[in-house]
């Protein structure tokens, strides 16, 4: 099966994800997620339709980048964690940076978005489970970040929030995670009108549609779509 068949299958996936929780398929968009897969990968991606990719090393994405620079329409986003001493190359080469998880982070890329004369897209991780591989900032913390990005964070645009569950063989057992980030997005948006946070990235191959039931605006699918990581 090619990217092109995968794709297809998970767009009707999403679509009865979509009607069985009353919202619109075009509510909820499709992150490719390309990490370790080629640049032919994130091409042929492109030819089947998508446009939104998601990428977890800022210097594996360095290295493809140029074999898939004709791609103009491509967003490309960092969803992997980031290291401060590499915020200026990832606000320099990423559309949208979707792991600030420190006021530091956020810092450090505003000041590279402002110097590059250009407004970032950024969503928070939000780290809702005490995993040590996850990463993300405790909900407790978020709103002092986003106090401070108010006045001082010009060149950042928040749009929202995104989070990595544990992984459950039994992808209902997510569903708590799901909606603790979506009551939090709520809360948040009605603080700080002046941002849209609008977005929820959450669910991936083995759970997006409990993601969905619970309100994601953006799945990212690798295995679902690229096959297995080598
Ligand atoms: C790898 C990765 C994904 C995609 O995971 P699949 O299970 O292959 O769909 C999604 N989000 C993040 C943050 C990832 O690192």
């Amino acid at each position: 099966m090619g990217i092109a068949d995968n794709y297809a299958r998970i767009q009707e996936r999403i679509a009865e994800a979509c009607s069985k929780a009353g919202r619109s398929a075009e509510s909820v968009q499709v992150m490719a997620v390309s990490k370790t897969h080629p640049a032919e990968a994130i091409a042929e991606a492109y030819a089947a339709g998508l446009r939104i990719f998601g990428e977890n090393r800022v210097q594996e994405f360095q290295q493809k980048r140029a074999a898939i620079a004709d791609l103009k329409d491509a967003r490309f986003h960092l969803i992997g964690n980031l290291q401060s001493n590499k915020s200026a190359k990832a606000a320099e080469i990423f559309d949208a940076v979707d792991t600030v998880d420190s006021l530091k982070i956020a810092q450090r890329l505003n000041d590279a978005a402002g110097a590059l004369g250009k407004k970032l897209a950024v969503l928070i991780e939000i780290k809702l489970s005490s995993e040590p591989t996850k990463h993300g900032i405790v909900p407790e913390l978020v709103s002092p970040l986003l106090e401070e990005a108010v006045s001082g964070l010009p060149h950042l645009e928040f749009r929202g929030l995104m989070t990595v569950p544990p992984y459950f063989n039994e992808p209902e057992r997510a569903r708590p995670y799901f909606n603790r980030l979506r009551k939090l997005r709520d809360g948040l948006a009605e603080e700080f009108p002046e941002f849209a946070l609008r977005e929820l990235s959450m669910g991936m191959s083995h759970d997006f549609e409990v993601a969905i039931a619970e309100g994601s605006t953006c799945v990212r699918i690798g295995t679902a779509l690229f096959g297995k990581r080598g």
